[in-house]
């Protein structure tokens, strides 16, 4: 039975605007492999709940609502995701929005994934999956036809600098885009714009070639630096490794931005 697999989630947020077309109910999963600098949901990198000071007041709504207000992340069923999820259902209706799945990285926990995006077809409800493409391609075969559209993250062009700022390699991220494309997978790119590290020169003179080579890439979204996450970090006791940061001026964004004008896809600021 679908609706009775667990995973476990750290938020859920209605009414969401930036995740996807329409409004949307984003579900966050716990659990990614990687351990990008900039990473602005440190919460969500342990698969496990784990203490963070005042997260039940951050995470409100049903996730928080039964758990101890200083962990963060539960396990939850799909039965409960849906519960939440059908609320809204008159919302995604009428915008042609849906639900999202973020995370973390949500191919971390395939069978939950799944089976919600089984629901999700069931009911009829648009899906997108927030991935970083650094997933077993199996895991991405079994869902491909489950998915309405992927949001999918390109961050570092260069292999050793990929490694150094992720944790990880870009070439099974890189091969799993091509696959997904050739799948007929609708995907939109989107490109976090971090200073001096993705947004530079070399990044960029490298992510435009590579972009323009993939065929069938629906829009591009370049996401402006978001410091959201740097106060998670002393909550969780953990040392951000960057550091403060400074979002992006809107010149400098627009310069970023003209640097993508040639491709043959839609290109905006922002998801
Ligand atoms: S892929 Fe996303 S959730 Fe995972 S570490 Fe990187 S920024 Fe954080």
């Amino acid at each position: 039975m679908i609706m009775e697999v667990a995973g476990v989630i750290f938020d859920v947020k209605r009414f969401a605007v930036h995740d996807g077309p329409g409004i949307r109910t984003t579900v966050f999963f716990k659990g990614c492999p990687l351990r990008c600098r900039w990473c602005h949901n440190p919460e969500s990198q342990r698969l496990r709940p784990e203490p963070m000071a005042g997260a039940g007041r951050r995470y409100c709504g049903f996730v928080g609502a039964e758990g101890d207000p200083n962990v963060v992340g539960r396990s939850v069923t799909v039965e409960a995701v849906m519960r939440e999820v059908e609320k809204d259902v008159v919302f995604y209706d009428e915008s042609g929005g849906g639900v999202t799945f973020s995370g973390g990285e949500p191919l971390q926990q395939p069978h939950f994934l799944r089976a919600l995006l089984e629901a999700c077809r069931e009911r009829a409800i648009h899906t997108v999956v927030d991935t970083s493409g650094f997933a077993p391609w199996p895991h991405l075969a079994a869902i491909v036809e489950l998915v309405d559209l992927f949001l999918f993250d390109l961050k570092l062009m260069d292999e050793v600098a990929h490694r150094e700022y992720t944790g990880v390699s870009n070439q099974l991220i890189q091969e799993n885009l091509r696959r997904l494309l050739d799948r007929g997978a609708r995907v939109v790119l989107r490109v976090p714009l971090i200073p001096g590290i993705t947004d530079t020169e070399a990044n960029l003179a490298q992510l435009t070639p590579f972009i323009a080579g993939l065929p069938g890439v629906e829009a591009v979204h370049l996401l402006p630096y978001n410091p959201i996450g740097e106060d998670k970090y002393e909550r969780l006791r953990k040392t951000n490794p960057l550091g403060r940061l400074q979002t992006q001026p809107d010149d400098a964004l627009a310069a970023i931005s003209a640097r993508f004008s040639s491709l043959p896809t839609d290109v905006k600021i922002g998801g």
